[in-house]
């Protein structure tokens, strides 16, 4: 990594700290900003995310962690970061988000864990992950599997799905209000998706 990209990055890490204490944005350029915007970007009345089929390839039990890159793992990385809403933009603190998804190679790990977690929102109702674009396999355009679960409530299983791509439009499952916003850093992306479940 070359030491502006570390600057950068080194900026952005602490941009998003300070997102996470809740102060200023000082020193984030525009875009940035924008991504990371603390607000959820949400009206009442909003469309629940599109529920998608859970796929072949999901397993219980993934491990809790915000960090699915491992050393040593290949692709481009991607921090998504957002929140879980009700219709009315309500933050949903405490929801379940279970993660799994190929590697960069368009291969699952069916007998670990590798690229697959858990976390539960903030008290402000957040999430953020970190993990690489998965890679594409037989009939499909990139994606990530995603299970959200308020406490106590009925799950939302989903699929998010990236801009830019040519297998977007090959793909049956892709929808576009799945797709997660992306701004490109120096090595890396950083993404952003808001949940909204069908609660009030
Ligand atoms: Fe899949």
């Amino acid at each position: 990594m070359l030491a502006s990209e570390r600057a950068t990055r080194r900026k952005i890490l602490k941009a998003i700290g300070t997102l996470a204490a809740g102060i200023s944005f000082d020193g984030i350029e525009g875009a940035f900003a924008q991504q990371l915007d603390s607000m959820p970007a949400c009206h009442a009345g909003d469309a629940p995310t599109l529920r998608q089929t859970e796929g072949p390839f999901f397993k219980p039990r993934s491990p809790e962690r915000i960090e699915l890159i491992e050393p040593g793992m290949s692709g481009q990385p991607i921090e998504i970061t957002g929140f879980v809403l009700t219709r009315s933009c309500k933050p949903v603190p405490g929801a379940l988000i279970d993660v799994w998804q190929s590697d960069a190679a368009g291969i699952y790990d069916n007998s670990g864990f590798r690229l697959r977690g858990h976390q539960f929102t903030d008290a402000e109702g957040r999430y953020r992950l970190r993990t690489i674009v998965p890679g594409v396999y037989e009939g499909r355009t990139r994606h990530i599997h995603v299970k959200v679960q308020p406490p106590g409530r009925r799950i939302l299983t989903t699929q998010l799905y990236f801009p830019g791509e040519a297998n977007n439009q090959r793909d049956g499952l892709f929808r576009k209000e799945l797709m997660v916003r992306t701004v490109k850093a120096s090595g890396w992306l950083a993404g952003r998706f808001d949940f909204v479940l069908d609660l009030r």
